[in-house]
């Protein structure tokens, strides 16, 4: 495919653009010194161009995309459509309360469903991303303590089955980390927690479902554990897909945690595009929140900083369209829907499962969350063909590969997370695509290092990709 530059003839293009009302001033010494290189194309060319390039790449609507939450969630187009409404789309983030108080009110809304959905008392918009509301989360942890003039207590626990940002952000907020390995089921080993715990324990961090997908079934006796030690605990809900609406961590005894709303509310992850991590906590930690508080007063809502905050941890309120997604999905789905969408993920990920498990090795064998983990771990010794050679092949069969090497505690690791609107019809294509790849792999092993033979682009250097990109187009 041509790229776009190399399209079109000079002096082509399609100006539909009206007048300039504006007038026009001489930039003096910042005019530029080149010539500036745009495409010079006709309008059709530029439309089909841009058709083409979309056809290059697999999306929710080409095919099944089993990346659930963590990336391919169903995220409803009507609520990119309340993003882009221009009260919110077009507002300065320092224009006067008095004028933003609809988007005050979002945001308060927002925060008020969280806070329900998480059993929080509440919540900061403010973090851009998961770690980023990691990093956040253990700042209030570290400033609790040190209100009580307890700063020994420089360790945080965190469980082998943790997201990898877990243990980056401890570090970052600087903390000692202290790995405890999982117990065969893939959990929390209760007797290597008791030893791990004491005087110097500032708190733990868990991701539950954790990311073999699994829910600890000791999540009670854990966070008592760390508490009776004198330690806070940090609940990772960037997926909190298989739980909302269902059970709630401020439940379960955490006393702060994070989301994901470029996961789990409305916002694709993964496309570079901004993201949001709110950070919910239990009342006593709320006066170290960064951020704005909406509140009412007397002229309306306002915001409020709470009074001993660890400062703001970026600019402004929030990632604030990606709140306003969120909005519109919590709204929507409502009380009703919410839960739903919990159990129609859980099940559709142990219907997959269930389906695959005479034939593919899972990983642990229990019921799971969201998502289930295989292992091609025997596949790969007996006839060499690896959890990247099935993914690959699977792309010649029109759907998307589901993560791979994730998470690294299990070998040859392939992680299946169906979404929740997936239908049974489309699950049981999915299943027999799987199925058919395996016996692939046994009639002609040798073949199966060659795939995809069908797509754009075949296998790609990966580490290329990434450490030489190229990202800008040279002109001669
Ligand atoms: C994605 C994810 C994170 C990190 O979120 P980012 O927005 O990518 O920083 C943390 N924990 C878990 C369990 C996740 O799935």
């Amino acid at each position: 495919m041509k790229l776009i530059f190399e399209m079109g003839q000079k002096g082509r293009g399609c100006d539909l653009l009206p007048d300039c009302t504006t007038p026009v001033v001489d930039p003096g010494s910042f005019a530029r010194k080149r010539v500036l290189h745009l495409p010079e194309v006709s309008e059709t060319e530029c439309s089909r161009h841009y058709t083409e390039l979309a056809g290059q790449t697999h999306g929710v609507n080409d095919g099944f995309y089993p990346l659930g939450s963590c990336t391919m969630k169903y995220n409803p187009k009507i609520n990119e459509a309340a993003a882009s409404l221009e009260g919110f789309a077009g507002i300065h983030p320092l224009q006067a309360e008095k004028d933003v108080q609809g988007c005050l009110e979002v945001m308060k809304t927002v925060e008020r469903d969280l806070c329900e959905i998480t059993g929080m008392d509440a919540m900061t918009l403010q973090p851009a991303a998961g770690a980023h509301g990691e990093f956040t989360g253990l700042l209030l942890i570290k400033a609790y303590h040190k209100s009580r003039g307890d700063e020994k207590r420089k360790k945080i626990i965190v469980p082998d089955s943790a997201h990898g940002t877990n243990p980056a952000s401890a570090a970052m907020a600087g903390f000692d980390i202290v790995n405890i390995a999982s117990d065969e089921h893939g959990c929390v080993d209760l007797e290597k927690l008791q030893e791990a715990v004491g005087e110097d324990t500032a708190g733990l961090m868990l991701t539950n479902p954790n990311t073999v997908g699994l829910f600890d079934p000791n999540i009670g006796e854990i966070t008592r554990i760390v508490h009776e030690a004198g330690g806070l605990c940090y609940y990772d809900g960037a997926n909190l897909n298989a739980i909302m609406g269902i059970t709630r961590p401020g439940d379960m005894g955490f006393d702060v945690m994070h989301l994901n709303l470029h996961k789990t509310f409305s916002t694709p992850h993964g496309g570079g595009g901004p993201g949001s991590g709110p950070v919910g906590c239990k009342q006593f930690l709320a006066k170290f929140l960064p951020g704005i508080r909406v509140t009412e007063g007397s002229d309306g809502l306002q915001e409020e900083r709470a009074d001993e905050t660890v400062g703001n941890v970026r600019s402004f309120g929030s990632n604030f369209l990606v709140v306003v997604k969120a909005c519109a999905y919590l709204l929507t789905l409502g009380k009703e829907g919410i839960p739903e969408a919990s159990s129609n993920a859980v099940l559709n990920a142990n219907y997959m499962m269930h389906r695959l498990k005479p034939y593919y090795t899972m990983a642990y064998d229990h019921v799971c969350m969201h998502e289930f983990v295989m292992t091609l771990e025997k596949v790969k010794h007996e006839r060499n063909v690896s959890a990247l050679d099935i993914a690959k092949a699977l792309l010649d069969h029109g759907i998307h590969p589901p993560t791979m090497y994730f998470p690294l505690i299990v070998h040859e690791a392939l992680m299946i997370e169906p979404t929740e609107t997936e239908s049974r019809e489309t699950l049981d294509e999915a299943v027999q695509i799987f199925l058919d790849v395996l016996k692939q792999s046994e009639e002609t092993p040798e073949d199966m290092h060659s795939y995809p033979l069908t797509t754009p682009v075949r296998r790609l250097d990966e580490v290329a990709a990434a450490r030489k990109p190229v990202i800008r187009y040279t002109w001669e």
